[in-house]
C-alpha cells in the first residue's frame, strides 16, 4: 500500500485528488490544515505528501520547513494556486521535490507522483507496470501499447484513457468518471470528448475491447 497524504483545505480539490489516487491503487489521507499536516506527515509512514501552500494555520512553506527540520524525508509535491517564481524557488529550496500550480490535470499530478515514488524506490514493487486485456498490453513504464509484436501509437490522452479502462476491467465507467480521471476536474461535463477518444481506442486496439453500456458509460471487456 502506497500511502499519500494530501494537505489541502479546499474540499473539492482534496476529494478530486483523493478519488483519483484511490482509483489508481494508492491510499490517500486528507489533512485540512497546517497542524494536522504536521502531525500526520512526521512519523506515520506516508510515502509522499501533496502540499498546498495556502493552508489554514500556517503557511505551507513553514510546514515544509518543519517537516524537513524534523528529519522526515518523504517526497513532497507542492500543489498551489501561487504561480510566482519566488514561491516556486522557495518551495524547492525548502525541500520540496516538485511544484505544480493550480489549475492542474490529474494525469499530470499522477505522473509526477509516480516519478517521485519511483525515484525513492518505493513504487516498483507496489505498482503493476504491465496491464493486459485480450491481446493488448499496456506497459506503464515505457507508456507503450502493443498488440503482439506491433507497437500501437497512443498519444498521452489516449494512453491515459486506455490505462483507466485497463485498471478497471469489467467495471462500468461513466463519462464523468472518465472526464475526471483523464481530462481533469475543470473540463466541460457536456463535452463528447470521451466518446471521441473511445472511438480512437476502438480503432487502434480493437472494436470489441471497450463496450458501450447504454445510458451508463463504457466498460472494458474482461
Ligand atoms: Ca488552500
Amino acid at each position: 500500500m502506497t500511502q499519500i497524504l494530501i494537505a489541502e483545505d479546499e474540499p473539492r480539490i482534496a476529494s478530486f485528488v483523493a478519488k483519483g489516487l484511490q482509483a489508481n491503487g494508492f491510499t490517500p489521507t486528507i489533512a485540512v490544515d497546517a497542524q494536522e499536516t504536521l502531525s500526520l506527515a512526521i512519523g506515520n509512514g506516508f510515502d509522499l505528501l501533496i502540499l498546498d501552500l495556502g493552508l489554514p494555520g500556517k503557511d505551507g512553506l513553514e510546514v515544509l520547513t518543519e517537516i524537513r527540520g524534523q528529519g522526515a524525508n518523504l517526497p513532497v509535491i507542492i500543489l498551489t494556486a501561487r504561480d510566482d517564481i519566488d514561491d516556486k524557488v522557495a518551495g524547492l529550496e525548502g525541500g520540496a521535490d516538485d511544484y505544480m500550480t493550480k489549475p492542474f490535470r490529474f494525469e499530470e499530478l499522477l505522473a509526477r507522483i509516480k516519478l517521485r515514488l519511483r525515484n525513492s524506490n518505493l513504487a516498483a514493487s507496489q505498482e503493476e507496470m504491465i496491464l493486459k486485456a485480450g491481446n493488448v498490453v499496456l506497459d506503464l513504464r515505457s507508456r507503450k501499447a502493443t498488440i503482439g509484436d506491433r507497437i500501437i501509437d497512443l498519444p498521452v490522452r489516449e494512453f491515459t484513457l486506455a490505462e483507466t479502462f485497463f485498471r478497471h476491467p469489467g467495471q462500468i465507467l461513466s463519462r464523468e468518471q472518465l472526464l475526471d480521471r483523464v481530462w481533469g476536474y475543470d473540463y466541460d461535463p457536456g463535452s463528447n470528448i470521451v466518446d471521441v477518444y473511445v472511438g480512437y481506442l476502438r480503432k487502434k486496439l480493437g472494436s470489441k475491447l471497450i463496450e458501450t453500456v447504454r445510458g451508463m458509460g463504457y466498460r472494458l471487456r474482461r
